[in-house]
């Protein structure tokens, strides 16, 4: 199956994903993930696990884990995050 996600990573638009995944990603809950590849990103030492998310108010997108496991561990929406700092900007004038 094809899902259309939004990669602010490496600029990725489509990934193909299997048939249980792309079920697990429409059936389930918002910040539901589904694993895809590990890739390294400019400036990095390794390879990290990336993840397909489902952010209920954005569609899907491409994150890899925030924080450190055990401890304020999630995945950002980077539209969510970008109206969270549009809304601070407002407010502060
Ligand atoms: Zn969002």
């Amino acid at each position: 199956m094809i899902v259309c996600v939004h990669d602010s990573h490496f600029g990725i638009q489509k990934f193909k994903i299997s048939l249980k995944d792309w079920i697990k990603l429409h059936l389930e809950v918002e910040g539901t993930s589904v694993y895809v590849f590990d890739a390294r990103k400019q400036g990095w030492s390794g390879d990290l696990p990336f993840y397909i998310v489902k952010c209920g108010k954005h569609g899907y997108f491409l994150d890899y884990l925030h924080g450190f496991p055990g401890y304020n561990e999630g995945f950002d929406c980077p539209f969510c995050l970008k109206e969270l700092s549009a809304d601070e900007g407002f407010s502060s004038q």
